[in-house]
């Protein structure tokens, strides 16, 4: 999967963004590029995984795996999270919320296992937005 910094313009399926959004990558980690590890807040990765399950985005054919390192094997392929006792498979979608500025977010849903695991820490604003599950902005 191809790597992008935190808060770098969106541009993977760039024909997906709505007109005027202003979309930003977060957590599209690989490889040995370095990325902030830290605690995220209580909450966080439950309202995740309800949004990767309820309202995932820009699905793909195919998985994508983790491409970091595992001291004790590669985890399973898709890889599966388990959303309020259901069993979702990740790597194939994203998901999209709106920080508190409006800006469109977009994380790959393989971020969950990035915090999980390898204790990425994402930028605040997406963190509050996840957190908010705030999937819109402005007027509906
Ligand atoms: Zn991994």
């Amino acid at each position: 999967m191809t790597t992008y910094s935190d808060l770098s313009p969106y541009v993977y399926a760039a024909e997906t963004i709505p007109p005027g959004a202003n979309a930003l990558n977060i957590g599209w980690l690989g490889g040995d590029n370095d990325f902030p590890e830290g605690d995220v807040p209580e909450g966080f990765l439950d309202s995740f995984i309800l949004l990767a399950r309820d309202h995932s985005s820009a699905r793909m054919r195919g998985w994508h795996a983790c491409s970091l390192p595992h001291e004790n094997g590669k985890p399973s392929y898709p890889y599966r999270a388990e959303a309020d006792g259901a069993w979702i498979a990740l790597g194939a979608a994203e998901v999209r919320v709106y920080s508190a500025g409006g800006e469109l977010l977009i994380a790959p849903d393989l971020a969950y296992h990035y915090v999980k695991y390898h204790k990425y820490l994402p930028p605040q604003k997406f963190i509050e937005a996840v957190l908010a599950r705030r999937i819109s902005f402005g007027v509906n």
